[in-house]
């Protein structure tokens, strides 16, 4: 029997009406419309899909957004004013930098410039500490949205083994710091595996619930899975493909043929967690509005 699909446009669909519902509300009730700030440096295809994206939301959800597309040769300092002067606008309740930014800037300093009270995409290292010790702070956007999207659909975490593979620091730690937390949602026992992993699969077949945020094409095959487990596929993949018009498709880091074949549910690429990311970022950004107007 093949597993069930768990379908992340819907429930990102969904979170985007509540956010709607929520941020007409606080126009309403507190005069306030949330505003976003995203600030694109150079060129890349990927990274302009995702900021366009980004500010379409916005609009479909009655919010405010300001995009700056910048030269990919753009000084620090000119990155590092447009960040004051955000930090300084009443308008602008979120920032986002989308990552990456061009080899030649500091990531951590342009980061580490951002108010914390509107760093919506939870990257700012003061976000990453509450987040460890368990404190109130803005969620990353697609650790945040990968327990969204198991809660939702029914598969609550607590007592569970989770097993993430991957430990970068927008993805594999913070979902890993997210699910181990003590609370709703959360409480699961986790383990993080990577490249120094010395059996991927012995680890991988312990799981109840797979995390895969690996960036390899599918490399995480049904036999890798323990029978009955979920598994959450943040891939996003190119594999080259003569049948498509594009000459390429996108496949998870997950081989979903098999691996369906032996979980009870699984998240499709596309169509899975990848839809969760922005409607976590329009969810953080009103909540950051609704802070601006306590
Ligand atoms: P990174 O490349 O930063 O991290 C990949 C991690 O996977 C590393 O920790 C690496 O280990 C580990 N890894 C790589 N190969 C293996 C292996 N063979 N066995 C075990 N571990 C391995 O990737 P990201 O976390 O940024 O992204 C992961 C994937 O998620 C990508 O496909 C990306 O496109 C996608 N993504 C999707 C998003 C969305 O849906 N909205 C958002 C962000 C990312 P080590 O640390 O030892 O090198």
């Amino acid at each position: 029997m093949s597993a069930q699909r768990i379908d992340g446009k819907l429930i990102a669909a969904r979170i985007k009406e509540e956010v709607r519902v929520g941020a007409a509300r606080l126009l309403a009730e507190r005069h306030v419309r949330p505003g976003l700030g995203v600030v694109l440096v150079g060129d890349d295809p990927a990274s302009q899909s995702y900021v366009r994206s980004k500010g379409k939301a916005c609009e479909e959800l009655g919010m405010y957004s300001e995009t700056r597309r910048c030269p990919a040769d753009t000084r620090e300092e000119e990155l590092l004013k447009l960040i004051q002067e955000w930090n300084n606008d009443p308008r602008i309740h979120g920032i986002l930098v989308q990552l990456p930014l061009p080899r030649t800037l500091d990531e951590q300093r342009i980061i580490a410039a951002i108010n914390p009270d509107k760093d919506v995409d939870g990257i700012h290292p003061v976000n990453l500490g509450r987040l460890v010790i368990g404190m109130e702070c803005f969620k990353p956007c697609t650790p945040a949205g990968i327990q969204e999207l198991l809660v939702r659909s029914g598969h609550d975490p607590a007592g569970k083994h989770v097993v993430v593979v991957g430990r970068s620091n927008i993805v594999g730690k913070p979902i890993a710091n997210i699910l181990l937390q003590k609370a709703p949602g959360a409480n699961a026992v986790v383990t993080i595996a990577h490249t120094g992993a010395r059996d991927l699969a012995a680890l991988t077949r312990e799981a109840d619930i797979l995390i895969a945020a690996i960036g390899k094409a599918e490399c995480i095959t049904g036999e890798m899975l323990k029978p009955g487990c979920v598994v959450v596929d943040v891939g996003i993949n190119r594999v080259p493909d003569s049948a498509s018009p594009k000459g390429y498709r996108i496949v998870g880091d997950v081989h979903f043929a098999s691996a369906e074949l032996v979980a009870s549910a699984i998240t499709p690429v596309p169509g899975g967690v990848g839809p969760m990311t922005i409607a976590m970022l329009m969810h953080n950004t009103l909540q950051a509005a609704r802070r601006f107007a306590a």
